[in-house]
């Protein structure tokens, strides 16, 4: 059995490795998710009969179970909660690594004493895996709207993380090297959970892309860790695959707001200092344009970059944005998409939508592509986004001052489709708005780009 499992795990581990190349391309992905999730049931399987924990009825029937819950579950959650839905799986991933190092410190802790090697990687274990469940279950309180967006930090928060991480520390180090004490390790566990919430609490509504990012990947490093203490091959490795991709993509989700990771998690930056003045019209006019007049100046552009942002997916109307940009094409228009890193709730959220309307990849370009054909060209159209064409952000008096932003200010004309003035994620007004170029096509996106593909249908 020993050889056939080895050979399964290896397997897997392949799964696994191939699996995620695929995800490097929209095209693949949907293959690579499939065949990382084939070597997740493969692992699972053989580490349950392996250990001779379940029979063959018990695992059918978890499969089943377990199936249904997940395919309903996808079904019924919405595209714009799936951050919050990745938020949760973060959370429950990093849960499930600290039960693992709690259970195996419960084994070894009736000997009276911790061997070194083992006896760190739970403490490890532990403190991951706490961290990214209560930090997580904060950054799904964020995202869904039910705890604030505003960065919750002082000097005297500052302090008290700084006095609960050398506890951990302190007693860490005396449960490995002294007396593993029960006390001790609920109370290291309590702290653990205490420095999650207050990590993710400080971070501010518009660096969550980085926050959700960072929970990623310490949720792989904490199963990594449960595979070590479990001395299960697969889980070092998979878990070592979430822990690396998923500090590669915090490092991407750091350059796109310009932001350092430690300033992220101790800067505090977000919403906090928007004042009512900064938010809402006051005496400032913004020009307003309806379907027709919005067609015309798109239906006789000679170049179009549209810009899609969180409402977009909001709205879900990208299917209808499709159709725009073949007619525009079609009337021989040069249409391109400009994609902000953190445009939307996830990371490649705007990508994921206009694949699933069919937008060619090659037609999609990010900030640093597309910026300097800004001013050559006629029409930005944006389609439900806002902090992400924000110029407050060149401002350096701004809460988001220093966010690396799409120039949509430099082109001819700006055509803004949104429901209102309001602010976007970060909290804070947007001059764009009110520029003399920019004209506000207000609706919801889907009727507004329904009627804009009527209009523009109509024009000879
Ligand atoms: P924003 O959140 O800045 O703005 C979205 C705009 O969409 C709103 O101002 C809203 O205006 C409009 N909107 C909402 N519903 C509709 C609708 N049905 N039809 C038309 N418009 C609608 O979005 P951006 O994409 O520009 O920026 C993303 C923000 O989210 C950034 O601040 C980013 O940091 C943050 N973020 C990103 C994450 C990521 O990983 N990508 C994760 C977490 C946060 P109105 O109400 O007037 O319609």
């Amino acid at each position: 059995m020993t050889f056939y499992a080895d050979l399964a795990y290896l397997i897997s581990a392949f799964l696994f490795l191939a699996g995620l190349k695929q995800l490097s391309s929209p095209a693949t992905a949907r293959r690579g998710n499939q065949m990382a999730a084939l070597a997740m049931l493969i692992a699972i399987a053989v580490t349950l009969v392996q250990t001779e924990i379940l029979t063959w009825t018990w695992i059918i029937t978890g499969v089943l179970i377990g199936s249904l819950v997940g395919a309903t579950a996808a079904r019924m959650v919405k595209m714009t909660a799936m951050p919050e839905m990745v938020g949760i799986f973060n959370g429950f991933g990093g849960g499930a690594s600290a039960l693992v190092a709690g259970a195996e410190f419960l084994n070894l802790q009736q000997a009276g004493v911790l061997p070194a090697g083992p006896g760190s990687t739970i403490m490890l274990a532990m403190l991951i895996g706490a961290v990214t469940f209560s930090g997580s279950a904060v950054a799904f309180g964020k995202l869904a709207g039910y705890i604030t967006g505003n960065p919750v930090t002082n000097n005297f928060l500052r302090f008290l993380n700084a006095v609960l991480f050398l506890f951990i520390i302190v007693s860490g180090v005396y449960m490995v090297g002294w007396d593993p004490d029960m006390t001790i390790f609920l109370a290291f566990i309590g702290v653990a959970l205490l420095l999650g919430i207050l990590l993710v609490n400080a971070i501010g509504g518009a660096d969550m892309p980085v926050a959700i990012s960072l929970l990623n990947s310490y949720s792989g490093l904490a199963a990594s860790m449960a595979g070590f203490i479990l001395g299960n091959m697969v889980l070092i490795i998979s878990g070592a695959l979430v822990g690396a991709s998923g500090l590669i993509l915090t490092n991407i989700m750091c350059k796109a707001m310009n932001r350092s990771l430690a300033n992220v998690v101790f800067g505090g930056f977000g919403t906090e200092g928007a004042t009512a003045d900064q938010i809402g019209a006051g005496d400032k006019t913004a020009r307003s344009v309806d379907a027709e007049g919005a067609a015309m100046i798109l239906g006789y552009a000679q170049s179009v970059i549209i810009v899609p942002g969180y409402g977009l997916a909001v709205a879900q109307a990208q299917h209808d944005l499709k159709k725009l940009q073949d007619l525009l094409e079609d009337r021989g228009i040069d249409v391109k998409y400009a994609v902000h890193p953190v445009a939307g709730r996830m990371p490649g959220h705007m990508n994921v939508l206009l694949a699933e309307a069919d937008v060619p990849y090659d037609q999609l370009y990010d900030d640093e592509e597309i910026n300097d054909q800004f001013k050559d060209t006629d029409v930005a159209l944006i389609v439900g986004a806002n902090d992400v064409v924000n110029p407050e952000a060149r401002n350096p008096q701004s809460v988001i001052a220093g966010m690396p932003i799409l120039d949509v200010d430099y082109a001819k004309n700006v055509i803004i489709m949104k429901r209102s003035l309001s602010p976007g994620f970060a909290g804070i007004d947007n001059p764009l708005f009110y520029m003399e170029k920019s004209m506000m096509f207000f609706g919801s996106a889907k009727p507004s780009m329904q009627d804009l593909v009527r209009e523009v249908r109509e024009l000879d």
